[in-house]
């Protein structure tokens, strides 16, 4: 959205509605948006999602219901009439696309110019090796693979496709050709989804060029069918009786770091952020680094997403880090009192798109 647009848009937002898709984090965003007194609205396909009435503190106060996602353009007028600002997450953009998030004319807490960094690996990765981010090693030809590899589509979606191989014949045998993809090495270590939240309008704090890097949280996420396929016996055994390893998303689990490692985390964090004021103006609200720690203490990241992930649900009471900056605070609660700070002292233009 053109920023006179956006400026002249929340003129009259007075009063802000929360505004997202019923799915992903929703419930963690609604929550913390009415503990700070802000109204809430969800956007659901069909019919309000019953399994929300038995969450009464994360329920929207409002739902608006459409037939397809893709109406979701179509509701500028009615968002705007009630001083919505769409928080997004995962499924906001996936279930609408990157592209259309882009056009979509009512404001987005975050920066949408994001999307176009993040959304193709190679830009993703430009990006963040030009803060000084370690990423997995590429390889090019495949007839070199050396050591274990991940080989990823573009586009895939919560580890869908991907699969390992170990050497050519692996590759061969796993590819399917019709798709875009590239090959990385397979770091070996242990997993660690770090949550940050970076405000351009907060002053007090760890302290950025500009504004203040909170650490928020962190997880481990539990993937189907790897993490527990070891119990049936090796891979190469596993693939004989046509069980492949999946890394499909199914839960989350709550992680605390080794102490030492902390500056290391939030200085990723932080150079991460000034880079993307370099590049395309900024990165603000939550989002997460998505890392390997190897044997050697040193974090390998292979990708970054720029809003709330659903790995902060575990923390929607708080975590051992966000209980150490206010207690209670959760992602949720912290996007609710940006907009709420936001809004009090003018500066919804700083923090919306
Ligand atoms: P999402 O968009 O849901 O985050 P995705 O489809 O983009 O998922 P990734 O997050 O890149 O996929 O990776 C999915 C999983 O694959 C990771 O959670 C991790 O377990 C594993 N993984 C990804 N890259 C590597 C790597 N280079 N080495 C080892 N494991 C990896």
């Amino acid at each position: 959205m053109e920023t006179d647009d956006l400026a002249r848009i929340i003129d009259d937002y007075s009063d802000v509605t929360v505004t997202t898709v019923c799915s992903h984090s929703s419930l963690q965003i609604f929550h913390g948006a009415k503990k700070e007194g802000l109204k809430t609205l969800g956007i659901a396909v069909n019919r309000p999602p019953k399994f929300y009435d038995a969450f009464p503190l994360g329920k929207p106060d409002e739902f608006i219901l459409l037939d397809s996602y893709a109406e979701l353009m179509g509701l500028k007028d009615e968002l705007l009439a009630r001083n919505s600002v769409i928080v997004p997450h995962g499924s906001f953009v996936e279930y609408l696309g990157a592209d259309k998030v882009v056009e979509l004319d009512v404001p987005i807490f975050g920066n949408r110019g994001v999307l176009a960094w993040e959304s193709d690996r190679k830009k993703q990765r430009e990006w963040l090796e030009s803060a000084g981010i370690k990423m997995p090693t590429l390889i090019e030809d495949p007839t070199k693979i050396d050591r274990p590899v991940l080989v990823k589509y573009q586009g895939a979606k919560g580890g869908r496709g991907f699969f390992i191989a170990k050497n050519y014949d692996d590759f061969e045998q796993g590819l399917d050709p019709t798709q875009e993809y590239n090959i990385q090495e397979y770091v070996t270590g242990t997993r660690y989804y770090l949550h940050y939240f970076y405000s351009p309008i907060q002053e007090e704090g760890y302290q950025l060029s500009k504004g203040t890097l909170q650490m928020l949280s962190m997880d481990r996420r539990d993937e189907t069918n790897i993490d527990e396929m070891y119990k049936l016996g090796s891979q190469e055994e596993l693939k004989r009786l046509g069980i492949y390893a999946s890394f499909v998303v199914t839960g989350n689990v709550p992680i605390v770091i080794r102490e030492s490692l902390l500056p290391k985390v939030l200085k990723m964090g932080e150079d991460v952020v000034e880079k993307s004021i370099e590049l395309f103006g900024g990165l603000w609200g939550p989002f997460c680094l998505e890392t390997i720690v190897t044997d050697q203490l040193e974090f390998v990241v292979f990708e970054i997403s720029a809003r709330i992930v659903a790995g902060t649900n575990p923390f929607i009471g708080g975590s051992a880090y966000s209980e150490m900056i206010e207690p209670n605070l959760s992602t949720g609660v912290r996007i609710g009192q940006e907009i709420k700070m936001a809004r009090d002292t003018g500066r919804l233009g700083d923090i919306l798109s």
